[in-house]
Parts: structure tokens; sequence; C-alpha cells
């Protein structure tokens, strides 16, 4: 019978243990500056690739942990470092498990290693989706990809918007409209390789939080780019569109490809999730501390009740948001069904406990909770990014109520 434990492996301690250190030697103390710059921070990134963790061999070996727990593990412990730099360091990846998933052995062998570069000339990669009229309603993209049959090109044009790595990425994976009357089902993923005339950044954002990652509009003006860099290849995407059309022809089948692509989303909100209480807990243990040794009245602020248990609800919180993002992140290997969208209630718990908690540390800091001298000030700022990207709370709340009610709600 299966032993069901909590506890993490020997290997999975000696993996978090080692991403901790890097974390904590060389994110954080970097943390401060790069979130002052507002700049993508290529030494520190080059640093993760030095030591591995810049890479998808890292990526790969925590996805296949068969407990689940090697991908949640390895974003909370990033992110605790700074949420900004992680960013940084992730991003790539975001963009290459596009490619893994849906791309071809051949498209694998090529662009993944373009991605990353190498450790002595790092690049980074971009996955592009969000529209200016097109964020949570992805269904109102507009950015379009027609196939030029005679020179077996695609070619793309539209803006897409707050792409993390936009612009400065060497490969740029874009999504696009390929069959307009299919809705979300009739679009597909290009591989927009380095250096391909028509592709330009439009404007960088300045934002609240995570300003050590970069934010841009991707500019696509008749963008053509190789058949070989259809995701998956034609006769896959030619399969898959005639099979729509069918099923949209048919009605109610439909739904079985609106459940397939729902759980994509549910097993990858819960790293997001992780990602949040990450930055929860670096919030909460420099404010315990603080609260251990800032003196008033005579003793510990700590000694008060209402320093005290909000500590206490802190350090509750944020392990409940663990609980559900292991538990979410173990269905998913499992192959369990996220039957009240496990994977969204992860996301959306951790993401506004995160707010909740980092916010609480600003106030038990007190006037140095405000000041850019302590660190709580930005990750309260970082943590914002939590509860907006990866689906917003409202968007979470909305398929957690559908999933449980198999009601319309709207
Ligand atoms: C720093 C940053 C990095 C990002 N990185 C990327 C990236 O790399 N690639 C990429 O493609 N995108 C990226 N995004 C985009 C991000 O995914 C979108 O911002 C997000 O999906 C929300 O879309 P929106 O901003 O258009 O908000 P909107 O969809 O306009 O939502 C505005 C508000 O309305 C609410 N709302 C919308 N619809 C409903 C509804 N039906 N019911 C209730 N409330 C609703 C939302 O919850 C929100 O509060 C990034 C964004 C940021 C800020």
């Amino acid at each position: 019978m299966a032993e069901f434990t909590m506890e993490l492996n020997d290997d999975q301690k000696q993996v978090r243990d080692w991403i901790h250190g890097f974390a904590a030697e060389v994110i954080r103390p970097a943390a401060a500056e790069w979130d002052e710059r507002e700049e993508t921070p290529w030494p520190v990134i080059q640093e993760a690739a030095k030591v591995g963790i810049y890479s998808l061999d890292f990526y790969a070996q925590q996805f296949f942990d068969p407990t689940g727990l090697g991908i949640p593990m390895a974003m909370e412990e990033l992110f605790w470092g700074d949420a900004g730099i992680a960013l940084s360091i992730v991003g790539t990846g975001l963009a290459a498990i596009g490619v893994v998933a849906n791309g071809t052995e051949e498209q694998i062998g090529t662009w993944i290693p373009q991605m990353y570069g190498t450790p002595d000339d790092v690049k980074v990669a971009a996955f592009c989706s969000s529209e200016p009229d097109a964020g949570s309603d992805v269904g109102s993209m507009r950015t379009r990809a027609v196939y030029d049959q005679a020179k077996d090109e695609w070619v793309l044009n539209g803006t897409k918007t707050w792409a993390t790595n936009g612009g400065i990425a060497n490969v740029h994976i874009v999504v696009a409209v390929v069959d307009p009357e299919l809705g979300t089902k009739g679009h597909a993923s290009f591989i927009v390789p380095p250096n391909t005339p028509g592709l330009s950044q439009g404007q960088k954002f300045k934002k609240h939080g995570i300003r050590a990652s970069h934010t841009a509009e991707v500019v696509l003006e008749d963008v053509r780019v190789p058949g070989s860099c259809l995701l998956g290849g034609k006769e896959k995407l030619d399969e898959r569109l005639a099979r729509a059309h069918e099923r949209a022809r048919a009605g109610g089948a439909g739904e079985r490809v609106k459940n397939a692509a729902m759980a994509t989303f549910e097993a990858s909100r819960p790293a997001v999730g992780a990602m949040a209480v990450g930055t929860a807990r670096a919030a909460y243990e420099v404010a315990l501390d603080y609260a251990k040794t800032r003196t008033q009245f005579g003793r510990p602020i700590i000694d008060n009740q209402g320093i005290a248990f909000q500590l206490a609800d802190m350090r509750t919180s944020i392990d409940a948001a663990r609980l559900l993002v292991w538990r979410a992140s173990w269905m998913a290997v499992a192959g369990k069904p996220f039957t009240s969208a496990e994977g969204s209630m992860s996301k959306l718990f951790a993401s506004e406990v995160a707010k909740k908690v980092t916010a609480q540390a600003v106030q038990i800091l007190g006037g140095n909770g405000f000041t850019r001298e302590y660190p709580v000030e930005r990750m309260h700022r970082d943590s914002a990014i939590y509860t907006i990207f990866e689906g917003t709370s409202e968007i979470q709340r909305l398929v957690i109520a559908r999933t449980i009610s198999q009601m319309p709600i709207r």
C-alpha cells in the first residue's frame, strides 16, 4: 500500500537547499539594485546559467519529479530570493515549455538551445500571447498568421503586449489567429527566430513591481517565418482545425477540447502559486525577525498579541497556500482530474496570501517597512503581480465557480 508522507525525500531536500543557497547568496543581495535599475539582471542570469539553474535541463529535472513537487519547490525558493530577478531567470522556461509541450523533436532541438544561449553568452526567450484588447479575454486576439503556400512561410501581423522579455528575447513564441471562425481553437503558436525582420519592441513598461523583469510590447509587421516555425507542424494544425470545425458543427462535443485546455492551465497555475508563496515567505521571515528585535515601550514589539497574532496568521496562511499548491502539483503528475479546479484554487489563494502577507509585513516594520532600506516594501510591490498574470484572481474565481457548479457563471 502506498505510504502517505508530506516529507520531502533526501534528493528533494538537497535540490531545495542548493536552490535556496543560490537565492540567498546570489539573487537576494542583487535584488534592490536591479529593482532600482529596472533592467534585466544579465549578470545574475549568467551566474544561474553557470551553476545550471538557468537551463532546460534544470526545468526538466524538476518537472519529472514523480511527486510533482520539484517545480513548486524550485519556484518558491527562487522567488523567495527576489521575484523580479527570479522571473528574469524563469521567464525563458515559460516560453521553452510551450515548445517542449507542442513542438516537434526537431523544433525542440533547434530552438531551445537558442532560447537559453550558453553560460558565456546567455539569451532569453519570450512568450507573447496577451494583446492590448485581449488580456483575460484571449478570444479577442487579433494578431493574424496567414500561410503563404507558394513560399511555405507564415506572415504574422499584430501587436502583443506585456510580454516578459518581449523585444530583448533571442526567440519569441507568438500566439496568433490562424482560423478566426474557431475562436480560441483557431489559435496557433509560432517560433520567431532571432533577428527576424518586422519584429520590434514597442514600449517597455515602467512597472509597480518585479521591476528587474523586462516587460514590453512586441510589434509584428509582416513578419515572415518559415513553415517549419509553426509549433507542432502544419499537418498537426490542419488535423486539429478540421476536428475543431467538425466539433463546432456537432455542438457539445467541443467541450472536450475546452476541458483539455483547462486541464493544462490547472496543471501550470500551481507554479505561479508557488512563486507567490516564495514572496510571502520572504516577507514573513523579515517581519518575524524584526518583530523579535524591534523594541518599543521597553519590550520587543512581538510581545504584543496584536503583532504576534498577525505573524501567526501570516505563517498559517503561507503554509495553507503551500499545501494547496502541493496538492494541485501532485494531482497534475498523478493524472487526477481537477474536478474542483484545484490548480486555479492554489493560484488564487497563494496570490491573495502574498498580497496580504507582504502588506502586513510592511505594517509590522512601521516606518522602516515603508522605506527601501528594508526589502518588504519591494516584496509588497512585487506581490501585486500574482493576482494579475497567468489569469487574474477574478478569472480564477470564475473558473472555480464554473467547475464546482457546472453552471455558465459570467
Ligand atoms: C508584469 C507582467 C508580465 C506579463 N507577462 C506576460 C507574458 O510573458 N506573456 C503574455 O502573453 N502576457 C503576459 N502578461 C499579461 C497578463 O497575463 C495579463 O495582464 C492578464 O491576463 C490580465 O489581462 P489584462 O491586463 O488585459 O486585464 P483585463 O482582462 O482587462 O482585466 C481587467 C480587470 O477586469 C477583470 N475581469 C476581466 N474579465 C472579467 C470577468 N469575466 N469577470 C470578472 N472580472 C473580470 C480582471 O480580473 C481585472 O481585474 C503579463 C502582465 C504583466 C503585468
